[in-house]
């Protein structure tokens, strides 16, 4: 028995929940009805511990909730919330593969077996042909489905359905409800089902709850609430009760005289041409084949972007102002004294190596900024990350700061400072906004970037010529290094962060769906935001500090990756990195040679290089 008892709960000072208790049992179908705003989804989402409760207790099969771990609690209960906070970039398949989540540890991927109770699931609700469709070119009715397959495919013991029907045709309705009966009889499912649809679930619950203004103000079957007297005093006017001539429950129907006279006659709907019936059975094959299509696809993708990674390595050092005797150079090896020797193993190579290194930074760190605030436009830059480090960078400039700390000297020290100050600056600026949600912070990084560049600029304007080279040099950024000091001093921060990204990326996942339905399947939301933001500042914070602040990588990597290969992070992140590293080595090595002796600034070549690559596969991905 999935059991809530005395739930407050309440908004700012409003009480939204009095004391309600509801339970329901193993096959038991509850279904949850009351008037807009009476609180049956705050109900849904206070017994999933997604609201603030002043009071009350939850237990589930006799276990106290809070003794229970979130997914312990995610694979016992599956939540359909009513409406997503936003529409995720994922295909149905991926939606719906997510339901398994619950059931997966550390790095664990899914299984075939996974991958089959998402076909069914899908196969159920009728949305299998969808499966590579993204959410956001389906209808609503179509995603609603997949999000209810997605819930399904979690096999918890209770489900927990905030009005699942509500964007779905009478057809449509009927089949998921039909689903849900077939549920709790073949695998004792216990179904809570907020719903506006009082005749469609009074047909199939055991239970009404009515809950009216934050109280239940009526509970038993369906016969014993759906009166026209019960119904009045919940709704207010306007609703009457007719007896079902073939014993059922009730008909709840506008009162007489509503509407149109000349159709009071009600004639049955007219029969819409069903869908064609998907076969049931003997296609099993197909859907694993299907679904393990993705499997090669990404493995695929993972090989593309290590292929590009090894083809910078050996390419980029080549580039430069004169050409090298690779040969000699690397018969020589790294302690070669020879013109060759030198010039390849302690400038070309660790240049090449530090570009990697920025390069998969910041698109990486572009990507999660990007899933944490559900937003395409969050990059490093945007959220004002590079801005505080160029600010810290030209304040230690300004300074003629040349103190040494464990090897780091100053200006990227300050650099680094002036990353993690800025974003502890987005994060409180956020919350002074609001709630520190993706648009506020997004905002709040917008206005941090504008104001540390216009301390930057009144820096400038306030250094002698020299400074003011010095700082105009750093803000263009770029690789001018001589030996693997930076190289060394940067990758541990950047293989940490990235590190602790990629166990983080299923999670993301959840997150770029919806916090509500990401907390329910087992997310700490706060700490997850909270650690993901933290790396992603780390790895970028690492990456400024030794190169400058290098414009576009985050936003251009993690897009044309997204259109190529999709949204899962548990690819892009990865993917992101390879790609990051291959295309600032790309870069580097452009600018350094195109214009030979001289440099380019790479930010220059990245823009120029990245805007049209950016828009062209846009638009081929549109196609
Ligand atoms: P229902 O699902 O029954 O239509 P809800 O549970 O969504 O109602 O809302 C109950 C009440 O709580 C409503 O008056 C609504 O305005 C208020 N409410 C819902 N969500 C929030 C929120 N995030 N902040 C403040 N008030 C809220
Ligand atoms: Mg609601």
């Amino acid at each position: 028995m999935f059991d809530a008892r005395e739930l407050h709960a309440r908004y700012a000072d409003r009480v939204i929940l009095h004391q309600v208790s509801v339970a329901v049992q193993r096959g038991e179908w509850v279904a949850l009805i009351g008037p807009n705003g009476a609180g049956k989804s705050t109900l849904l989402k206070a017994m999933l511990g997604l609201v603030e409760l002043t009071t009350g207790a939850r237990s589930v099969d006799g276990q106290d909730v809070r003794s229970l771990s979130r997914e312990a609690l995610a694979a016992k209960v599956a939540y359909v919330p009513q409406k997503l906070e936003s529409v995720p970039p994922f295909t149905i398949g991926e939606l719906v593969l997510q339901g398994r989540y619950p059931h997966q540890r550390g790095f664990a991927f899914e299984t075939q077996a996974d991958r089959l109770i998402a076909a069914r699931a899908l196969r159920a609700v009728g949305v299998f042909e969808l499966v590579h469709r993204r959410l956001d070119e389906v209808s609503g009715g179509e995603a609603q489905r997949a999000l209810i397959a997605s819930a399904i495919a979690q096999e918890a013991d209770y489900l927990l359905l905030d009005e699942p029907t509500s964007g779905l045709d009478l057809h449509h309705g009927v089949q998921i409800l039909d689903i849900l009966q077939e549920l709790r009889t073949t695998s004792q499912v216990g179904i809570l089902m907020a719903s506006h649809d009082i005749n469609l679930v009074s047909r199939y619950c055991d239970r009404i709850v009515l809950l009216v203004d934050g109280r239940i103000a009526a509970q038993g079957p369906p016969g014993s609430i759906l009166s026209a007297a019960q119904l009045e005093g919940s709704f207010g006017e306007g609703l009457d009760v007719l007896e079902d001539p073939a014993g059922g429950a009730p008909f709840v129907v506008p009162k007489a005289g509503a509407g149109r006279t000349s159709r009071t006659a009600a004639a049955p709907p007219p029969e819409r041409e069903a869908e064609p019936r998907r076969a049931e059975s003997g296609s099993m094959p197909s859907d694993e084949q299907r679904f393990s299509l993705d499997r090669r696809r990404w493995l695929r993708a993972l090989g593309l972007g290590v292929a590009a990674l090894l083809l910078a390595l050996v390419l980029c050092p080549l580039f430069g102002a004169s050409w090298l005797n690779l040969g000699d150079a690397w018969r020589e090896g790294p302690s070669g004294t020879s013109v060759d020797a030198t010039i390849f193993w302690n400038i070309r190579l660790p240049r090449v190596l530090l570009a990697m290194l920025a390069g998969g930074a910041l698109a990486v760190a572009g990507a999660t900024f990007q899933a944490l605030l559900r937003n395409g436009l969050a990059t490093p830059y945007t959220l004002g990350v590079a801005g505080g480090a160029s600010l810290g960078a030209v304040l230690a400039i300004k300074l003629g700061l040349a103190f040494v700390v464990l090897g780091f000297s100053a200006t990227p020290l300050f650099a680094f400072a002036g990353a993690f100050a800025s974003v502890l600056a987005v994060y409180a600026l956020a919350r002074a906004m609001g709630r520190a949600d993706s648009t506020e912070l997004l905002l709040a990084g917008i206005a941090w970037s504008i104001v540390s560049s216009a301390f930057v600029l009144l820096l400038q304007y306030l250094s002698d010529p020299a400074a003011a080279f010095q700082m105009i040099r750093w803000l263009v950024g770029g690789f001018d290094v001589v030996g693997y000091v930076g190289v060394v001093q940067t990758a541990p921060f950047i293989f940490a962060g990235a590190f602790a990204l990629l166990a983080l990326s299923r999670k993301l996942n959840l997150l770029s769906v919806d916090e509500g339905l990401a907390a329910a399947r087992g997310v700490d939301v706060p700490r997850t935001r909270t650690l993901a933001f933290a790396a992603a500042s780390l790895v970028t914070a690492a990456a400024v500090a030794q190169v400058g602040p290098i414009g576009f990588v985050g936003l251009l990597v993690p897009h044309a990756s997204r259109a190529l290969f999709g949204s899962d992070n548990r690819l892009l992140i990865p993917l992101s990195l390879l790609f990051g590293a291959t295309f600032l080595a790309f870069a580097d090595a452009f600018a350094r040679s195109i214009v030979a002796p001289a440099e380019l600034p790479v930010g220059v070549i990245t823009a120029l290089l990245g805007g049209p690559t950016l828009v062209f596969i846009l638009v081929r991905s549109r196609r």
